[in-house]
């Protein structure tokens, strides 16, 4: 019965304003096509999508909430903090986030000489054909040339092998601090959201503080089902949701037809006793 009357919602995804190989007319029209309600595109770092994604969304019927996934350093990590229902023009963050996109040039040619250790040849050039916006190079794009080229059978196996946090050619961003991520959000009016928390390799007790210190500097929700998470870990960040009283979100985290674990709005319900962040921006 509950499945009859639940909203389809999926707050996290990516067009090609960012990694995601779709425009965001193309994921908008997939995600009302999967029969997705409440909408949001989060590409990373960029809001240039914003526009465009709430035009369409509109024309489709759908309800639809303004995104951003923004980098973070947190614990010598790489944290991703997704933000709802932001105001795209908002001037703080947009400095903030052009800050954080201005150093991933530098950082791509580094990944680049690293991969050319591995034999992996002109690598920067090659991730570049694959970006749509050249100022939001990422580990993605990388990932798809050397599939092209033949040095991994798939996306899962460079990360694994390479660019995965601790692997060979994994070079860490400059990124945003957790303050000022939550800061830019909350700033510009949305609700900031710690996404995939599963995929982080964060200690017991660095991930207490991580949740601690995040309800202390006004983050409020945390993503408990996600393409990222196991059905396992959809209950595990149930638990904390309801033990920090965090909001919980639900988001594909698409960013391709052939390469995404999970497709839009192809999401399962939200374990029960938690409060939907939705239901604050809708
Ligand atoms: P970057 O912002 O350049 O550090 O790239 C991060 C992006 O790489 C993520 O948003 C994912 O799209 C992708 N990514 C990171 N880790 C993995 C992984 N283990 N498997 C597949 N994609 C990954
Ligand atoms: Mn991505
Ligand atoms: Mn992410
Ligand atoms: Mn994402």
């Amino acid at each position: 019965m509950d499945s009859l009357v639940r909203l389809n919602v999926d707050l996290h995804c990516h067009s090609t304003v960012s990694d995601g190989v779709l425009s965001p007319t193309e994921v908008a029209t997939r995600a009302a096509g999967n029969g997705v309600q409440v909408w949001s595109l989060t590409d990373h770092d960029e809001v240039g999508g914003q526009q465009e994604a709430a035009r369409v969304a509109r024309e489709l019927g759908m309800t639809y909430i303004p995104g951003i996934e923004i980098s973070v350093t947190w614990a010598e990590h790489t944290l991703h903090i997704v933000g709802l229902g932001i105001d795209p023009e908002n001037a703080a963050m947009n400095a903030g986030l052009e800050r954080i996109r201005n150093d991933r040039e530098q950082r791509a040619r580094v990944m680049s000489d690293k991969l050319a250790e591995f034999g992996i040849m002109n690598a920067y050039e090659g991730a570049l054909k694959y970006a749509d916006n050249p100022n939001l190079l990422s580990r993605t794009h990388f990932a798809r040339y050397i599939v092209e080229t033949g040095h991994c059978k798939h996306m899962q196996e460079v990360f694994d092998k390479y660019l995965a946090d601790g692997k060979p050619a994994y070079i860490a961003g400059d990124w945003a601090s957790l303050e000022e991520a939550i800061n830019w959000i909350t700033q510009a009016g949305g609700i900031a959201v710690i996404a995939h928390p599963g995929r982080y390799k964060y200690s017991r007790s660095e991930f207490v503080t991580l949740y601690k210190t995040f309800k202390l500097m006004g983050g409020r929700g945390i993503e408990v089902v996600t393409g990222s998470h196991t059905v396992d870990q959809y209950h595990q960040y149930a638990h904390i949701a309801r033990q920090y009283g965090f909001l919980a979100s639900c988001g594909s985290d698409f960013h391709s037809p052939s390469e995404s674990s999970m497709d839009l709005g192809k999401l399962p319900p939200l374990p029960s006793g938690l409060t939907p962040v939705w239901e604050e921006l809708i």
